[in-house]
């Protein structure tokens, strides 16, 4: 993950003002820990093992998911997600860098090929929020991200493998880009004849939904392709007025929601956590998808849930839920063909 650059904050989108609005939200992200804890109403002291200094992964936080935070309360789940904390620190050795085998699999800058029939770019490294828990911390973004002209070179690769049917369009968080840089990237793909699905994964539309504004809007519904968006919410106070309006927008112009989250000690690894999140998911117009065990990613170790209570977890919320609001919990396995499904 790498800190925002000055030139997303002058907008390189002449498109309309609404761009520069997002972008002026996300340059303003909060970006000081004690800034945040002050924020919510409280101080280092009120983290238990205090809060870690700066550090390779620095805390970002755009202000508006800030104002869903409760104050006063040092285990707010949102808080926690967001917080560097001391415990990062802690050396574990069976907790790794890249614990995905994402650096083995990446076949051309930009462009990771490890399943059948789709393909995943990497668009950029920036991210409006940064998740401590997040599994791409230390992906070296800087040698991966392609510039305008390397998306050629993908589509090339796209093109000559017709069993290729479908896009994601990954990161960091895409909707980072720019719209015009977005349309670039689907300009470069747009006449490839057997490409049917654009995926978009994405925490904007959750963090930031003025991300969500007319001119991304036309830009997807214009686009030749049906039109996944894989949202990533992790709990249901993340699921504000202007994050639900957002995501109506999407609905609105045919897009399929799907949301993934991460099981995360303290946040959601309850059963009241994870129906509410699901049953919040649904009324805003999200399918739930995957529920992901965490990677085992150097500095997360105090976010990870053991299998056996992911699995009790699981059986729990399906005596709660409808089977369509139950996600897959799935680990992600290096080398494996496809994300694991943790069953019993
Ligand atoms: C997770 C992932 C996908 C998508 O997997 P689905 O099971 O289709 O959601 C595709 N490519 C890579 C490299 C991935 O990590
Ligand atoms: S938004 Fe996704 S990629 Fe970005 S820091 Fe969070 S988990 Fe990682």
């Amino acid at each position: 993950m790498i800190p925002l650059t000055v030139s997303l904050c002058q907008s390189d989108d002449n498109e309309s003002a609404e761009n520069s609005l997002w972008q002026r939200e996300l340059a303003c992200a909060i970006k000081d820990p004690l800034e945040l804890l002050a924020a919510v109403g409280l101080s280092a002291d009120d983290i238990p093992g205090g809060i870690s200094p700066q550090q390779t992964f620095p805390l970002r936080v755009p202000r508006n998911y800030v104002a869903r935070m409760r104050t006063g309360d040092p285990t707010d789940p949102l808080l926690l997600q967001v917080l560097p904390r001391q415990l990062e620190s802690a050396i574990q050795p069976d907790f790794l860098h890249d614990p995905v085998g994402d650096t083995a699999a990446t076949t051309l800058p930009g462009l990771l090929h490890k399943y059948h029939g789709r393909v995943l770019l990497i668009t950029t490294g920036t991210c409006p929020v940064h998740c401590r828990y997040c599994f791409r911390q230390h992906f070296p973004y800087t040698k991966n991200r392609p510039g305008d002209h390397q998306w050629t070179a993908v589509a090339e690769y796209i093109a000559a493998r017709p069993e290729i049917t479908e896009v994601i369009l990954s990161g960091g968080d895409p909707l980072s880009l720019s719209t015009k840089r977005l349309r670039g990237i689907s300009n470069a793909l747009r006449h490839i004849p057997h490409l049917r699905r654009l995926r978009v994964h994405t925490r904007m539309p959750i963090v930031l939904p003025e991300r969500i504004n007319d001119s991304f809007l036309r830009w997807l519904s214009g686009l030749p392709w049906q039109i996944v968006l894989v949202t990533h919410c992790n709990h249901a106070n993340e699921l504000g007025n202007d994050v639900q309006h957002a995501l109506n927008k999407l609905r609105h112009i045919g897009v399929t929601l799907l949301n993934q989250a991460v099981l995360l000690k303290d946040v959601n690894d309850s059963v009241n956590a994870q129906c509410r999140l699901n049953e919040s998911l649904f009324a805003s117009g999200v399918l739930p998808y995957y529920l992901h065990l965490l990677d085992r990613v150097q500095g997360a170790e105090h976010f990870d849930v053991p299998e056996t209570t992911a699995i009790s977890l699981m059986n729990e919320i399906r005596q709660r839920l409808p089977g369509f609001l139950v996600p897959q919990l799935v680990r992600e396995i290096a080398g494996e063909a496809h994300k694991t499904p943790i069953n019993h």
